[in-house]
């Protein structure tokens, strides 16, 4: 895929969420000449276990971490819907949020997080439930709802007019179908990453960096991340 000319739109659910799944592609194709947006659904304001920092704290904190890891990554434009962290719901409103900012920017391209996955056989890890929501959200959002003239009328009054988007990226899945090789983009994935100071430490860094260094061996790439593609 020539990322060249073309707009992505990046939809999850915590700060942080991209860069650790897909930094090191959405860095790749930016520097491939990429035009990439983020909407991240949740304030992020439970990601902390300091009992003396109030939710908006956390959330305004994790917003500014977050605008950093953009700006290391080139992203365009971030949007924030600003859910409560943990009660993400993949229902009508959200996905009426998310069919907004699609035919808004009119994305080529959206990436997002696998709704499938309640756990990980391979590392017996639980997903997180605002993962799920946020991409089972995003995937109706982009098929049908934000390409089909009736949904959400109240939209198109409001000169949002319906978009096709041609493919999507699903991160975080066990069956990905297709593998990126970041052995360009790493070291700028990790400083990405860095940014997210509440939440990551030089430790988490390094496991980042085994996680994509294993998918490369298994791959014959150096550094790889792994996504589900899906041509619409
Ligand atoms: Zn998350």
């Amino acid at each position: 895929m020539d990322p060249k000319g073309k707009r992505m739109l990046g939809v999850f659910a915590h700060p942080d969420d991209l860069e650790f799944a897909a930094g090191g592609t959405i860095s790749k194709w930016i520097e491939g000449g990429a035009e990439f947006y983020y909407l991240v659904c949740t304030d992020g304001s439970l990601g902390t276990t300091d009992p003396s920092k109030s939710r908006d704290d956390v959330s305004q904190a994790r917003r500014e971490e977050e605008l950093n890891a953009s700006r290391v990554l080139g992203v365009k434009d971030l949007f924030f819907l600003n859910h409560r962290d943990t009660e993400l719901m993949p229902d009508s409103s959200l996905k009426k949020e998310i069919v907004r900012y699609v035919r808004m920017l009119k994305p080529d391209l959206v990436m997002t997080t696998d709704p499938s996955a309640i756990y990980y056989p391979s590392r017996m890890r639980l997903n997180h439930a605002d993962h799920r929501a946020a991409g089972l959200a995003t995937i109706d959002a982009v098929f049908p709802l934000a390409r089909k003239r009736s949904a959400f009328e109240e939209l198109e009054e409001e000169g949002l007019a319906p978009h096709r988007v041609s493919e999507i990226y699903i991160t975080n899945s066990e069956s990905f179908n297709m593998v990126s090789d970041i052995s360009g983009t790493i070291e700028k994935k990790l400083a990405a990453l860095a940014e997210h100071k509440s939440q990551v430490n030089e430790l988490a860094l390094e496991r980042v960096r085994g996680w994509a260094e294993d998918l490369g061996k298994k791959t014959g790439k150096g550094y790889a991340e792994g996504f589900v593609r899906i041509i619409l």
